[in-house]
C-alpha cells in the first residue's frame, strides 16, 4: 500500500539516518546473525533499566520465553487481561498453559485485580499484567496480590518502554518484564523484544530457549566462537535478535529521549483538547511519567464506531485504531462456562485510538481533536 501524503497514519516508526547507516554497515561487515550488535544493544538496554536485559526476534517470543523459564507448562494457568493484543495469550498458550482471561479498572483498563482473584484456581502459576497504553495502574498492588498467592509476575510492558513508575523505569523493580520494539512501538528495531530480569535461572533459561535450547551458545556467539559440540536438556526456539535488528534498536535507544518527548508532549495536547468535550473522554494518565504507546479515548453514548472510523479516514484522511477486540470473543480462548466481562464489554466498543507518534506535530493534534470534536455533535449516526 503506498502512503497517501496527507493522510494522517495511526503510527508509524520514525527512521533515520543514523538507523540506515547502521544496518549499512553490519551488511558491510558480513555478519547479519547473532553477535557483537545485539550484546552492545543488550548492554545498552541493562543500562537503560539498571538491570540485565535479554533480547530477542519479537515481544511475543519475549513473553513465551518468561513463562516457559518459569516452569510453566500444560496444566498450568496465566492471570491476564482479556482487553490486550492477541500475542499476551498466545505466548502463553505456546507454553501448553492456559491464558485465564481477566476483567479489567474502568479507569486505567489494567488487569482488575479482584476479578482475578475470583478465577484463580489450584492450578494458577502467574500473573501478566499488561500495562495498558503505557500506564501500569498500581503495579504495587499486582505484586502484593503475587506474594499473597505465590504467583510469578510477567509483565508484559510491550506498550510502557521508559515509563516511570514509584521512581524508577518500568523493568527496573519487579519479577520479569517483557517489551516489544516491533516497528509501532515506543522504539524499534524492526521487530524485536526483550527480557528484563535480575533472577539468574531465567536469565540463563531465556538465553538457552532463544537458540533451539543450545547450552551456553549465547556466550559463545558473543565471543565469536561456535558451538559445534554441546547439549540440550530443554526445548528451545530459533528466537533470537539478529546484529540487523540489534544495529537499528541502538540507534533508536539513543533517540529515545526526543521520541518519548514528543509522546508525551502530543498526549498532553490531546487531554487538554479534550477537556470540556462532554462525550470524548480520555484515559487517566499522567504523561509526565507515562511514555505512551498509543492515545486512546472513550466516546460516551457511541452509536457506531464503524462510521466513525470510515468518516475520519475518507472525509478527513484520519487514521484510527482499536485496541483490543478483547480476548475471550475469540474461538481459541472462549469457554462456554467463562464468568462474565461486564467492564471489558461495555467499554470495549466506544474506544477508539487516536494517531499517535513521533512525527506529528501539534498542528495534526488540533486538526484531528477538533475534527472529532465536531463529526461527534454533528453527526446524528454517532
Ligand atoms: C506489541 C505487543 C506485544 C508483542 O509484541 P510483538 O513484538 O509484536 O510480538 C505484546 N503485547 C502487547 C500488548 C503489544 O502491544
Amino acid at each position: 500500500m503506498k502512503v497517501s501524503d496527507n493522510l494522517i497514519r495511526l503510527s508509524k516508526s520514525c527512521i533515520g539516518e543514523a538507523e540506515k547507516n547502521a544496518v549499512l554497515k553490519v551488511l558491510d561487515e558480513e555478519y547479519l546473525g547473532m553477535g557483537l550488535q545485539v550484546q552492545e544493544f543488550e548492554n545498552a538496554l541493562s543500562n537503560f533499566f539498571g538491570k540485565p536485559a535479554i533480547c530477542v526476534v519479537n515481544g511475543t517470543a519475549a513473553l513465551q520465553l518468561a513463562v516457559q523459564a518459569c516452569g510453566i507448562k500444560a496444566g498450568d494457568e496465566v492471570l491476564v487481561p482479556s482487553l490486550t493484543y492477541v500475542s499476551s495469550f498466545q505466548a502463553i498458550s505456546a507454553t501448553g498453559a492456559t491464558p485465564v482471561a481477566c476483567d479489567v479498572n474502568g479507569f486505567s483498563l489494567t488487569m482488575d485485580l479482584k476479578d482475578a482473584e475470583s478465577r484463580m484456581t489450584r492450578r494458577t502459576r502467574a500473573i501478566m499484567p499488561v500495562h495498558y497504553s503505557g500506564g501500569v495502574g498500581d503495579l504495587q498492588e499486582v505484586y502484593e496480590f503475587a506474594k499473597k498467592h505465590s504467583l510469578r509476575v510477567i509483565e508484559d510492558a510491550a506498550h510502557a518502554f521508559g515509563t516511570s513508575y514509584n521512581g524508577s523505569r518500568v523493568g527496573h523493580m519487579g519479577d520479569i518484564c517483557c517489551f516489544s520494539f516491533d516497528g509501532i512501538k515506543n522504539i524499534t528495531s524492526g521487530e524485536g523484544g526483550c527480557i528484563v530480569t535480575d533472577d539468574e535461572t531465567i536469565l540463563q533459561g531465556v538465553k538457552d530457549a532463544r537458540l533451539l535450547g543450545v547450552e551456553k551458545d549465547t556466550e559463545k556467539r558473543y565471543t565469536g566462537q561456535r558451538s559445534w559440540e554441546f547439549n540440550v536438556s530443554n526445548q528451545g526456539w530459533r528466537y533470537h535478535m539478529s546484529n540487523i535488528m540489534a544495529a537499528i534498536g541502538i540507534e533508536q535507544l539513543k533517540r529515545f529521549d526526543e521520541f518519548a518527548f514528543k509522546r508525551q508532549k502530543y498526549a498532553k495536547l490531546y487531554d487538554q483538547l479534550f477537556e470540556d468535550s462532554l462525550r470524548i473522554k480520555p484515559l487517566n494518565n499522567d504523561y509526565n511519567l507515562i511514555v505512551p504507546h498509543i492515545y486512546v479515548v472513550r466516546i460516551k453514548d457511541l452509536k457506531d464506531r464503524k462510521v466513525l472510523q470510515e468518516t475520519l479516514l475518507n472525509e478527513w484522511n484520519i487514521q484510527t485504531g482499536i485496541h483490543y477486540q478483547p480476548n475471550h470473543w475469540l474461538s481459541l480462548y472462549n469457554k462456554p462456562d467463562l464468568k462474565g466481562f461486564p467492564v471489558t464489554d461495555e467499554i470495549f466498543p466506544q474506544m477508539l485510538t487516536l494517531p499517535l507518534h513521533p512525527d506529528l506535530n501539534t498542528l495534526d493534534i488540533e486538526y484531528i481533536a477538533q475534527v472529532l470534536m465536531k463529526i461527534i455533535s454533528n453527526d446524528e449516526r454517532l
